[in-house]
């Protein structure tokens, strides 16, 4: 048939939106979303006719162009923010979200923002409070720390810090510290933002107390230590730690801090990672402020937490750019209900998800595995292949990058996909799956899949390979 006669017998906009196909969408797709919709189907059908593209002509009758125009209409409907499948194995993915949370900290969050709060009011005199008032108690409690300090993330725990106690005065920092974290934050550029002037000392491999000790002078604000946390040096390497770090401190009369990134609270020697130093054990070897975030290794939502001494979080608390940094009231009722946990190290460990995929048993992992390998095969697809492998996870975040838990992975093969087309058709599932590529293989490492992930799998799986 030509082209014109094609191109004038397409439906017409209205009575494609008339269509049940689109009709009965209505509660999920506004008609604004409908109509555009319907739009870029029948405009992509006429510039394809136009180019003198062969098309079947069930894609050009009425039901077949509402059809494409319903999956459209959904696609336009869908969230951009939505869920994934984290099939990596890396357990703190900053790219996904970081840290999931624990049951006790959806259901504050959900309780807590359908009423009104005391998020600023004391109960107790009937007049304003403060907001940090809520979680200062429990930081204390749970850390030793004098006193805390919340605000929207590490990053402006360490720059509100920086600005309050050294801005136009030295702070003193070891060049093996000078780090980069993911993201752009790097502790030379937050520094220079917060005014304070960077004095490094020692060289990239070694620094020594002396280092420290020449170069401080009447303009010296502060020591500064970085928990170097997201990457590893080995061979001839020297930092000073942080107890002696507190000696020359005392010497001179000068506040020592230390940004320990992740910021574990509980010893997780116990589940064969490496030693990251907690923050209990940073306080009590003589940090007088300590900053960490909430959403890596604690395991809950974003936030800066600024601990340590009581006249020094005073100062930062009341930095009129604290305002505009301040922790939010969804987050704040998250947080409360997270440490909370913490009471109870048991019950950290089981409650919260972070903790929970790092403590995973490699048993545990194994019986996962072989229950996915054998969901899948149930599927009855020729055209899919499945494997079990052994492998590592990570941990993420930017912690602990030498620890590597062993897992158990599923190895999948669609024929008809290089294991490249198959990663990349899993991404673009609903949900996505979002997998690892290995020595040419396609793996799903079950250490980081939660609630019904593996049916989603499946499910996708089975479309791709149908
Ligand atoms: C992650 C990290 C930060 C930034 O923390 P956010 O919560 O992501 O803002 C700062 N310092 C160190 C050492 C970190 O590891």
């Amino acid at each position: 048939m030509d082209k014109q006669k094609l191109l004038a017998g397409l439906p017409k906009v209205d009575q494609v939106l008339a269509r049940p196909e689109l009709e009965s969408m209505a509660g999920r797709a506004p008609r604004s979303l409908r109509l555009k919709a319907v739009r870029l189907v029948l405009e992509g059908l006429r510039e394809e006719l136009l180019a003198g593209g062969e098309i079947a002509a069930g894609k050009l009758s009425l039901e077949g162009v509402a059809a494409a125009a319903a999956a459209k209409a959904q696609e336009l409907a869908r969230p951009s923010l939505r869920r994934v499948v984290n099939a990596t194995g890396v357990v703190v993915h900053t790219n996904l979200g970081r840290s999931l949370l624990a049951e006790a900290a959806l259901r504050r969050l959900l309780e807590l923002n359908q009423t009104y709060t005391n998020l600023e009011y004391n109960l107790a005199v009937g007049a304003r409070g403060s907001r940090y008032s809520h979680v200062a108690g429990l930081l204390a409690e749970i850390t030793g720390a004098e006193a805390a300090l919340v605000v929207n993330n590490n990053a402006a725990a360490v720059f509100i810090s920086l600005m309050t106690l050294a801005a136009g005065q030295e702070v003193i920092v070891s060049r093996g510290q000078l780090v980069e974290i993911g993201g752009s934050f790097r502790i030379p550029d937050v520094m220079a933002r917060s005014g304070a002037i960077l004095r490094e000392v020692g060289t990239t491999n070694k620094t020594h107390v002396r280092d420290y000790e020449s170069a401080i002078t009447s303009n010296t604000a502060m020591l500064l230590k970085v928990h170097t946390s997201n990457f590893a040096v080995v061979g001839f390497h020297h930092e000073v730690p942080l107890r002696e770090m507190r000696a020359i401190a005392d010497r001179f009369h000068l506040p020592l801090m230390e940004d320990l990134g992740s910021g574990v609270l509980l010893d997780l020697t116990q589940f064969g990672l490496p030693k990251e130093p907690t923050v209990p054990e940073a306080l009590a070897d003589g940090a007088d402020l300590v900053t960490f975030s909430g959403d890596k290794l604690l395991g809950g939502p974003q936030a800066g937490i600024i601990l340590g001494r009581a006249d020094l979080v005073e100062r930062i608390r009341a930095n009129p750019l604290n305002r505009a940094l301040r922790i939010d009231k969804l987050t704040l009722a998250a947080l409360e209900a997270t440490l909370e946990l913490y009471r109870e190290p048991r019950l950290a460990m089981e409650a919260i998800p972070t903790l929970r995929m790092l403590a995973t048993p490699l048993a545990e992992l194994t019986r996962r595995a072989q229950g996915l390998a054998r969901r899948l095969r149930a599927l009855g697809l020729p055209r899919l292949a499945v494997d079990l492998a052994d492998g590592v996870s990570r941990v993420g975040g930017g912690a602990l990058p030498l620890a590597a838990p062993a897992t158990k992975l599923v190895a999948v093969r669609v024929e008809g996909f290089s294991p490249t087309r198959l990663e990349e058709a899993l991404r673009g599932g609903d949900p996505p799956i979002i997998c690892r590529l290995e020595d040419g293989r396609l793996l799903l490492d079950v250490r980081t899949l939660v609630a019904d992930d593996a049916a989603v799998i499946a499910r996708v799986l089975a479309g791709l390979a149908a």
